[in-house]
């Protein structure tokens, strides 16, 4: 089911945006990392401490009790409550999708189980309290500073006896998939169908880069999209989408969910296509990012690129979007992890393209793109080669060498779809190789 409101757009484009600017630590800020500064009423504060056990920074769940939430931790993950009342919020550990109420978002990282506590992404706390519970925090990133707004909140101010579970009488917090209840036959075949969510990036006002010799990588990534298209649609048990199939604009933050309400219950993968520019024309190669915060440079770099139209549509963006319902996915969420299914389709695309492309492999690469947030499925944004370079962007402009691009990414879906556990009413393959 979806439904439309002006309210999940100004969220999703603001997290969006968030996202991006908190993809990295600023330059220089590298000393702060180690606590996040609240101010609370009366010019009270506190001190947050960040941690970065697995490279990404993280607070403790404590933080939250600080923060005027009840925690409830159990061994999947932990649930929270705001306040008297408020929002609800579900974490499990090593997804990074959390349910706010009836809706699910995405973090660039997973919260995990370490240091004696359950560590939560900073993101959470830094770009998604503020805008999610605008009432209660707002965010300073020049200061690196999050403000409590509501003075109820602030530790000392609470009704400290309160208990989540009898503030939680009403809301459904459980599966809605009973366990046991086999499908029908004609639902097991029917869910055997894979969707294929192709994503050509930019378009419209849009250009993407542009190489020395005028070629825009709008035009190239639609074109590699629809021979992927065309390449796809033969075969069986495959159903295609595309969020672009002519030169137009789609806001980066509505394709991701465009995209889960077409695979609906199906499995599925999403491909956002784009071509690279670096500042040096003698860079050349391809790469695939699957969504997790950037770590290099490089990586940064590209995702600022990547998600820079969020700041040129910003100010003129108040249409509306889809905004999800989770019941339907709820079964994909509880089985699957996405980044790490994710990384293993990047893996399998960077080695077909190897076959077609003189290169070099650039390797697998993880940021964290705005296109790729609230892609329920595994998803990928595969960078075809660098049109900043001469002789890649010839090359990437070729319609013979396009088509080569596509075959080699319909082969990575193939042979990835092959491993993949199909809809409802199957089991799950590959178990073992699942990320612990
Ligand atoms: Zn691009």
């Amino acid at each position: 089911m979806i439904t439309h409101g002006s309210r999940g757009s100004s969220v999703l484009g603001i997290l969006a945006l968030l996202a991006m600017t908190l993809g990295g630590p600023a330059p220089g800020s590298a000393q702060t990392d180690d606590s996040l500064v609240v101010h609370g009423p009366d010019d009270a504060s506190l001190s947050l401490p960040v941690g970065r056990l697995r490279g990404y920074s993280t607070v403790p769940h404590e933080a939250l009790l600080q923060l005027g939430w009840a925690v409830e931790v159990d061994p999947s993950g932990l649930r929270a409550q705001l306040g008297r009342g408020g929002p609800l919020v579900e974490f499990s550990l090593d997804s990074p999708l959390f349910r706010w109420d009836d809706q699910l978002f995405q973090m660039v990282s997973e919260p995990f189980s370490g240091g004696g506590s359950i560590q939560i992404p900073l993101q959470f706390v830094a770009d998604f309290l503020p805008i999610l519970a605008a009432e209660a925090y707002s965010f300073s990133p020049d200061e690196r500073a999050l403000e409590v707004l509501d003075a109820s909140l602030w530790p000392g101010n609470r009704d400290e006896t309160r208990r989540l579970e009898a503030t939680r009488g009403g809301i459904a917090i459980q599966s809605g998939f009973a366990d046991g209840s086999d499908p029908d036959r004609e639902e097991v075949r029917d869910l055997q169908e894979r969707v294929v969510v192709i994503d050509p990036g930019h378009g419209g006002s849009d250009p993407g880069a542009t190489g020395s010799g005028g070629r825009r990588e709008k035009d190239i990534a639609l074109a590699i999209g629809r021979y992927l298209e065309a390449e796809l649609r033969g075969d069986e048990d495959i159903e295609v989408y595309m969020t672009r199939d002519r030169d137009s604009w789609i806001d980066l933050w509505e394709r991701g969910p465009r995209a889960t309400e077409w695979k609906g219950s199906h499995s599925g993968v999403f491909i956002s296509i784009h071509a690279n520019s670096s500042p040096s024309s003698a860079i050349r190669g391809f790469e695939t990012y699957f969504l997790s915060e950037a770590r290099t440079e490089h990586e940064k770099r590209v995702e600022a690129i990547e998600n820079a139209p969020l700041l040129r549509q910003a100010d003129s963006n108040d249409g509306d979007v889809e905004v999800l319902d989770l019941t339907f996915i709820q079964r994909d969420l509880e089985k699957f992890n996405h980044g790490h299914w994710s990384n293993l389709l990047a893996e399998g695309i960077q080695a077909e393209i190897e076959d077609v492309h003189p290169g070099p492999n650039r390797g697998v690469k993880q940021a964290g793109f705005a296109v790729l947030t609230n892609v329920l499925m595994p998803a990928v944004l595969v960078e075809v080669g660098f049109i900043s370079n001469r002789a890649e962007e010839r090359i990437l402009s070729q319609g013979e060498f396009q088509r080569e691009i596509a075959v080699a990414l319909a082969q990575g879906v193939r042979g990835f779809l092959e491993r993949y556990p199909p809809g409802q009413g199957s089991t799950v393959q590959d178990e073992g190789l699942r990320k612990e």
